[in-house]
């Protein structure tokens, strides 16, 4: 068995989801993936895994879906945190019945704390979270005591700042060491996220050291002119206090200029808009030269991979 579905497996296993529970993946299914057809549908037997597109999320679209869910009656779903909460948000605000799934696996994106509480809210389950990357570098999963444990036989992680270790309980850029990618013995990578490490013990008895929290894409930071870099999380609690907003990106193409995207919920008001503004200006610092924009949306266009990044700046970090 390889290594990345030994790691998934052990992570599944850690949170009681056992092989046989119906899953729904919320993400491209492989065929679409690999180029093959378009299909937003496509079940797996052998592991009654069923994959939904997160491609397109309209409205209509989410209402199929969990028409789809809702006759699939899955265990469990798994799916980036934008898409999930697109879901939940529609669910909510439709006061939508939706089929009651024990637990929910959140991947591939950063879990911001509004998300969480979304999600949570509309599935009424706990969320599991796991973070890793393509290269292999680093890993961890949750475990069914929210310990948020590295997989340590997968690679060296190491938290930094000027090139030292920080401490436990401080933010440090993260840098891995591949233990299992021999094609492309990659050491000491930068993988481009954020993390703090934690010296705490589980109390599920893993031996596998804990992370405290995994704070996302560096990349995903606002940059100022002054060097200042603003973390993309910074902004969520304001988008996550506006009831007219369903959907939004902030949007750095150069470095004096900020564009936030909107999927608006009926009509917008001026001053609300003024307001937004005002807020995310606050946030970056009133002094900084920066114009700061809205922009009106129909959809906020996703990644081929699916993914919905809350933060996307074009400036060198
Ligand atoms: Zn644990």
């Amino acid at each position: 068995m390889g290594y990345k579905r030994a790691k998934n497996l052990r992570f599944y296993d850690a949170i009681n989801l056992k092989h046989g529970k119906k899953v729904i993946h919320f993400r491209p299914p492989p065929s679409l993936q690999q180029g093959r057809n378009n299909l937003v549908y496509e079940y797996f037997e052998f592991n009654r895994s069923l994959y939904i597109s997160n491609l397109e999320l309209s409205d209509e679209i989410i209402e199929k879906h969990l028409q789809k869910l809702n006759e699939f009656k899955p265990y469990a779903i798994l799916g980036t945190p934008s898409t999930l909460y697109l879901i939940s948000q529609y669910i909510l605000r439709n006061n939508i019945d939706v089929h009651p799934v024990k637990v929910t696996l959140c991947t591939s994106e950063t879990l911001y704390p509004y998300q969480r509480k979304v999600i949570e809210d509309a599935f009424g389950c706990d969320i599991f979270e796991e973070w890793g990357q393509g290269e292999m570098v680093g890993s961890a999963f949750e475990c069914k005591n929210h310990g948020f444990h590295l997989s340590e036989e997968i690679g060296l992680v190491e938290f930094l700042k000027d090139n030292e270790d920080v401490a436990a309980g401080e933010e440090g850029e993260i840098v891995g060491t591949t233990l299992i990618n021999k094609s492309m013995p990659l050491i000491r990578y930068y993988v481009g996220d954020a993390g703090i490490p934690s010296d705490d013990v589980c109390s599920c008895g893993r031996g596998l050291s804990l992370v405290d929290r995994i704070l996302g894409k560096t990349r995903e930071n606002i940059v100022t002119k002054s060097g200042k870099k603003i973390p993309g999380e910074s902004f969520t609690w304001i988008v996550m206090e506006q009831d007219w907003i369903k959907e939004s990106q902030i949007f750095q193409p150069s470095v004096n200029k900020c564009i936030i995207k909107i999927v608006p919920l009926g009509n917008v008001e001026k001053e609300k808009e003024n307001n937004l503004i005002r807020q995310v200006k606050n946030i970056i610092g009133k002094k900084e030269e920066m114009e700061i924009s809205v922009e009106y949306v129909e959809k906020i266009y996703p990644t081929q991979a699916g993914k919905r990044p809350f933060v996307i700046s074009k400036v060198k970090q």
